[in-house]
């Protein structure tokens, strides 16, 4: 039987056998000091798990940090205690109902950012109710399908080695979960009703297909093209004349960047390191950073987005403002740090640095003439200076930015602002404004052919296979992705290809 994928939240081809997660299950209440002792003992327990995953898995320390801060969180502890004296109740019942306060405030929040983070303290206290319920975790020795109702990222962290794949009711494409998925190479689907345990499944999201019980002819056929996509793992085939660019926003991603083949960084998001302090790092710091990333990088292009902060990306030190240069005007140490180190780290003359949400020529030369004159004062190497292009404005006006090097399309914030898109929506509103967005991208094409500036898109629409094969089709030739979707550039790269035969 076929199902339709509701929504893709994180693209690939699989077979496997389903496992549904268990409900964990009810707890009893116990005298008050007990209860008390089994809670701090479950946030005991949390934190070490919190600790020896930190220590297997190198790439999800930001996510595990926060985990581990919420957890440790003394005011957690404090209000728990005095719930259970107060009223009476089990533990699980004071952390649920504690908890349960704390994520109602984060939900009713107008910031999307402060919105996702309730989702991470479900994903605490699931945790916590597990250690209170004294649920071993069970780690499966099969690989399976995994079909849940709402899957937390920690689930997912300590058994993503047999996750093949996950089906689900619910879920974001910008949830955690989904930007895990993403970068674990892992499918993961939306898909509407049941499904039973152990029955033999096929995800497809290429097809937008889940299909269940399938016939020998389907699952021979299956067999075949997963051999076939093998052929594409992960390692960029060639592709003159194009790019290969990878989206990166900590040094950690880096060798996955080089193993894979990538041509180079076509979008680093520094401020997502900006994020993990919680003081502005200095001069020095951000020095070594940078240039640890491009003695990685041995040459290739890196490109350095200048802290791009305000709306959903906040800074516990700073005072944001709108999104864009006023960030800059209000803080203008940090910029002229950040832009120092980052022209001081140019050693092989290869770095580019971009500028997010301009709007107008005015504030782009403004940014680019800061930028030459701390390259002249030291003597740096020249970089490539460019911008994004993400906004309504600056698309309107696109002639007037011949002055810069190289743009990329931002197409997050430039689909927010042109279509109302939010980065909660589906990839499945694109039908809605898709066609219209390559009317107006072809003539950014056109002006950027004509002015010789190379054009990349590094939006998420980069890595999803249609609006791919269409951005080569109206002539843009670099695309940065997630490292992870190396594969599906391959693919879109090879298609594209043999459409133009
Ligand atoms: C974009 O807006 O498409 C983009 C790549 O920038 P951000 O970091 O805001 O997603
Ligand atoms: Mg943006």
């Amino acid at each position: 039987m076929k199902k339709e994928i509701i929504e893709t939240l994180s693209n690939g081809y699989v077979m496997g056998k389903i496992k549904c997660i268990v409900e964990s299950k009810v707890e009893t209440k116990n005298t008050t000091v007990f209860e008390i002792e089994k809670f701090d003992l479950a946030i005991k327990k949390s934190l070490l798990q919190i600790a020896k995953l930190k220590e297997s898995n190198q790439n999800m320390q930001d996510y595990l940090s926060i985990q581990e801060l919420m957890i440790s969180d003394p005011s957690l502890t404090k209000q728990v205690h005095s719930f259970i004296e107060v009223n009476n109740v089990s533990a699980k019942d004071a952390v649920c109902e504690v908890m349960a306060e704390f994520m109602d405030g984060l939900k009713k929040s107008s910031s999307s950012y402060l919105k996702e983070r309730s989702t991470d303290m479900e994903d605490v206290l699931n945790r916590i109710v597990e250690n209170l319920n004294d649920v071993v975790e069970k780690k499966e020795s099969e690989p399976y399908i995994l079909f849940t109702k709402t899957l937390y990222p920690s689930y997912l962290i300590a058994n993503m080695h047999n996750i093949l794949g996950i089906i689900t009711n619910y879920g974001g494409y910008t949830s955690h979960t989904a930007i895990l998925c993403r970068s674990l190479d892992i499918p993961f689907v939306v898909c509407d009703g049941d499904f039973v345990e152990n029955s033999l499944v096929i995800i497809d999201t290429r097809k937008g297909l889940v299909i269940t019980d399938p016939s020998e002819d389907e699952v021979t056929r299956c067999r075949i093209n997963m051999e076939k996509r093998g052929s594409f793992e992960k390692k960029a085939i060639a592709h003159p004349g194009f790019m290969f660019l990878a989206n990166v926003s900590s040094n950690l991603d880096l060798s996955r960047v080089l193993d894979y083949g990538f041509d180079g960084i076509g979008l680093y998001r520094t401020e997502m390191i900006f994020m993990n302090t919680h003081r502005p790092y200095s001069m020095n710091e951000q020095y070594e950073i940078y240039l640890e990333t491009v003695q990685k990088m041995q040459g290739k292009i890196v490109c350095f987005r200048t802290f791009d902060v305000g709306d959903d990306k906040q800074l516990p030190y700073l005072k944001t403002f709108k999104k864009g240069i006023d960030n800059y005007k209000n803080n203008p140490i940090l910029f002229i740090e950040q832009v120092s180190a980052i022209l001081k780290a140019n050693i092989y003359g290869n770095v580019r640095i971009m500028f997010p949400m301009i709007e107008s020529k005015e504030e782009f030369l403004y940014l680019k003439r800061w930028v030459l004159k701390i390259r002249e004062e030291n003597q740096y190497n020249m970089p490539k200076i460019g911008m994004m292009l993400e906004t309504k404005e600056a698309l309107e006006h696109i002639e007037e930015f011949s002055d810069a090097d190289f743009i990329s399309i931002g197409t997050n914030d430039l689909t927010n602002q042109l279509y109302q898109i939010s980065r909660d929506d589906g990839i499945d509103r694109m039908d809605s404004y898709f066609a219209d967005l390559l009317v107006k991208l072809k003539k950014v094409v056109k002006f950027c052919d004509d002015n010789n500036i190379c054009l990349s898109v590094c939006g998420e629409l980069a890595s999803v296979t249609n609006a791919a094969i269409s951005f080569y089709k109206i002539g843009i030739r670099n695309l940065s992705v997630a490292p992870s979707a190396i594969r599906m550039l391959n693919m879109v790269y090879d298609e594209y290809q043999k459409i133009k035969e």
